[in-house]
């Protein structure tokens, strides 16, 4: 039997609405404030479809761009501007920025209050420690996603194959965190029989950027298969997963496009909404979760 595909597209339509509801009952729009470095023809797009998705719920875009020739202090320069703009709720920098630049140097000029990619320090740390804090969009929304279509996690075992800062780590603690509940093992590449380790999951994500890593083989019947991957090629967008083999085998699975993406980007907002929330009460990032 085949798959039911989980429609990344749908949840992510169903949670902006919620933005957008409770963005009209604020007294004034939250500001999104977005960094675009250089001029990789990826990352504008990126850019512009978050651009989009904020205005699309009523949240305001303050863009800024510098060029491929910009310094790190010009970049950090703007960045601490933003941190300290009262108009500015979030702040979002496009990465990876150009080479020479260091990405992470500049994301520690975000005020981690600001921070809606919740990909600032303090909020990584704060979610290992299991506390409240603006936390990374992928894996938030892959949770939220999992919850909209009644997966359980608790309990359950899953494998996330990846050890990003910015997916599969957060990922994993997100997935094994009090409350979330499932036992979590993650793959990489010193993985030994990856295939073996993943047909033990009840939910498997691939988060590796390795188009056709993950086959049949590697899902046991019945599993949910999410697939991060988002691989350019000859083909346009795909992912990890092999969709057509897979759908066969699993019990459900999120498609590329229109699976995993879209929830990253309605996470955005969602972060965004929940900075201006917190701002405004004066709560700060301790501020309910
Ligand atoms: P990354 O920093 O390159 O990390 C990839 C991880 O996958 C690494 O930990 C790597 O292991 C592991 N890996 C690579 N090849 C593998 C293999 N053959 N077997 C097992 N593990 C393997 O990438 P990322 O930033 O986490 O992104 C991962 C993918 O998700 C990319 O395609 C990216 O474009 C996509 N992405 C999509 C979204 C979305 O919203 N859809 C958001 C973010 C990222 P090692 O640590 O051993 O090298």
């Amino acid at each position: 039997m085949s798959a039911f595909v989980l429609d990344g597209r749908a949840v992510a339509a169903a949670v902006k609405g919620e933005v957008a509801a409770a963005v009209s009952a604020l007294e004034r729009p939250p500001g999104l404030a977005t960094v675009l470095v250089g001029d990789d023809p990826a990352s504008a797009v990126y850019v512009r479809g978050k651009r989009r998705d904020a205005a699309e719920v009523g949240i305001a875009s303050i863009h800024r761009e510098l060029g491929a020739d910009a310094s790190q202090a010009q970049v950090e320069a703007l960045v601490a501007g933003l941190s300290e703009d009262d108009s500015v709720d979030g702040i979002l920098v496009q990465l990876p920025l150009p080479g020479g630049l260091d990405g992470e140097a500049v994301v520690q000029r975000i005020d981690p209050a600001k921070d809606a990619d919740g990909l600032h320090p303090l909020n990584l740390g704060r979610l290992v420690l299991g506390r409240p804090g603006l936390r990374p969009c992928t894996p938030t929304g892959i949770l939220r996603m999992l919850d909209h279509h009644n997966i359980a996690v608790a309990g359950r075992r899953a494998v996330v194959v990846g050890r990003s800062f910015l997916v599969g780590r957060p990922l994993a603690l997100m997935l094994s965190e009090k409350g979330a509940d499932a036992t979590v093992s993650i793959g990489h590449t010193r993985t030994k029989n990856l295939a073996g380790l993943t047909r033990e999951a009840d939910i498997v994500v691939s988060a590796a950027g390795r188009a056709g890593l993950i086959t049949a083989e590697h899902v046991r019947p019945g599993a949910t298969v999410v697939d991060v991957g988002a691989n350019r090629g000859p083909h346009g967008l795909v992912g990890d997963v092999d969709f057509d083999s897979v759908r066969e085998v699993a019990g459900a699975i999120t498609p590329v496009p229109g699976g995993v993406g879209p929830m990253t980007r309605a996470m955005l907002l969602v972060n965004t909404l929940r900075a201006a929330q917190a701002r405004r009460l004066g709560s700060g990032i301790d501020g309910p979760d």
